[in-house]
């Protein structure tokens, strides 16, 4: 029960220790330790977007069956065991039996789940790639549980979409449990701040000017995280300042990256590099039916029109292991989440919606850490 719960219930003549009083206090957070120089890493990553929400779909091209399976937008890693069982699924609906070969071709997010899955389900499976980890734009990602980031326009976001959206989220969260409690910590759960200058009831300037409108998609899987508690001022250490506290499932994508590799290499996997340069290159493969997970890849190698790609920017400051909360500054378009290999801070700048550059704005990481630094 939180400090404020128990006031109320003294107030309403329940006698409560003092003790208890202390005992239920929300514990201040350790300071982040926010400043420039201690920024050890920039990456910059592209989410691979897609209006119509992720394509799923099969497709037979140059005599293969290829199951497109890309377009996650900000979702890659919170929706990915989900859509991998999906993707299996019209692996499946295309006749393919376990004991076959399967082609995956790509190493992020989608591709190492859906090859597990895969082999999971009984079929062997060589993964194709141009890259894997950490060369590939999955692990630039934040690592937040947020099934609901840049996955679909509001235009598009049908009933029906948004149900199968919600399913797929659910199977994603429940198999990412499975992953906790393991040493190297590739699934955690943290607390974490959203922080204001204004009240939430009021509306903050969208910091992501220039974007289509995205539905509200949270509500629909609210039940899977513990719902946010507005603090008081002095029940935070962000000064006059508005905040909530939330509590969310996180993935360290390094830890994530590297044990799913590792069963796949366990459970028999092949790694094949290889960069696919026209649909033609489909035909070359010598399996008969093949999932293509290229992500961002899809839009020039498909020529698929329907992808936007959408920059995001990491500094990653040296590792703060005491820390253990992520923060959000609502309205700035700035989060910073602690992981395992660093103090992540992530930022949107104007113009990152619509641009697949790859070089790394300094200025813009600094300018978010100082920012972040004061609310402290
Ligand atoms: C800054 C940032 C923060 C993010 N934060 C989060 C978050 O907190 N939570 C979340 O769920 N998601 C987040 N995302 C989104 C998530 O990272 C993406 O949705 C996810 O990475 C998409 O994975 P993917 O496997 O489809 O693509 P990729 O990781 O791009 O993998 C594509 C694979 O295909 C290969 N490939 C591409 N083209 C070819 C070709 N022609 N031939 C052969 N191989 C090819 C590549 O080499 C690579 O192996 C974030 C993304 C970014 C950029």
């Amino acid at each position: 029960m939180q400090r404020r719960h128990l006031l109320a219930a003294g107030a309403a003549g329940l006698a409560l220790p003092a003790s208890a009083l202390e005992f239920a206090a929300p514990r201040p957070p350790v300071a982040m330790r926010l400043s420039p120089d201690r920024i050890i890493d920039i990456t910059v990553g592209i989410r691979p977007f897609r209006a119509q929400g992720p394509r799923l779909q099969i497709q037979r091209l140059h005599g293969k069956t290829v199951v497109h399976h890309y377009g996650h937008g900000g979702s890659g890693w919170s929706l990915s065991w989900g859509s991998a069982q999906r993707a299996l699924a019209l692996v499946q609906a295309a006749g393919l039996k376990p004991g076959q070969r399967l082609a995956v071709v790509g190493a992020g997010a989608i591709g190492l789940t859906t090859a597990r899955w895969a082999q999971q389900a009984g079929y062997p499976v060589r993964l194709y790639g141009k890259d894997r980890a950490p060369r590939v734009h999955s692990s630039a990602a934040t690592g937040l549980w947020t099934p609901e980031s840049r996955i679909v326009t509001s235009a598009h976001a049908s009933p029906e979409w948004m149900s199968d959206w919600e399913a797929m989220a659910r199977d994603a969260f429940q198999v990412h449990q499975s992953y906790l409690g393991l040493s190297s910590g590739p699934v955690q759960w943290h607390d974490g701040y959203v922080v204001g200058d204004v009240g939430f009831d009021q509306p903050v300037p969208n910091p992501y000017a220039g974007e289509p409108d995205y539905p509200d998609l949270a509500p629909h899987v609210a039940d899977l995280r513990p719902q946010g508690l507005a603090l008081a001022a002095g029940e935070h250490p962000f000064g006059l300042r508005h905040a909530r506290r939330f509590t969310q499932l996180v993935f360290n994508i390094p830890a994530y990256q590297r044990l799913l590799w590792e069963d796949f290499m366990r459970d028999g996997g092949r790694w094949q590099p290889h960069e696919l340069r026209s649909t033609r290159d489909f035909a070359r493969l010598p399996e008969t039916v093949v999932v293509n997970c290229t992500g961002d890849g899809a839009r020039m190698l498909l020529g698929d029109a329907s992808m936007t790609p959408v920059r995001g920017q990491t500094a990653r400051l040296i590792p703060q292991p005491e820390v253990d909360y992520a923060l959000i500054y609502r309205g700035q378009g700035i989060v910073a989440l602690p992981r395992r290999d660093g103090l992540l801070v992530a930022t949107m700048a104007p113009g990152d919606f619509g641009s697949s550059d790859l070089r790394p704005d300094r200025t813009q990481s600094e300018d978010a850490v100082r920012r972040l630094a004061h609310l402290f």
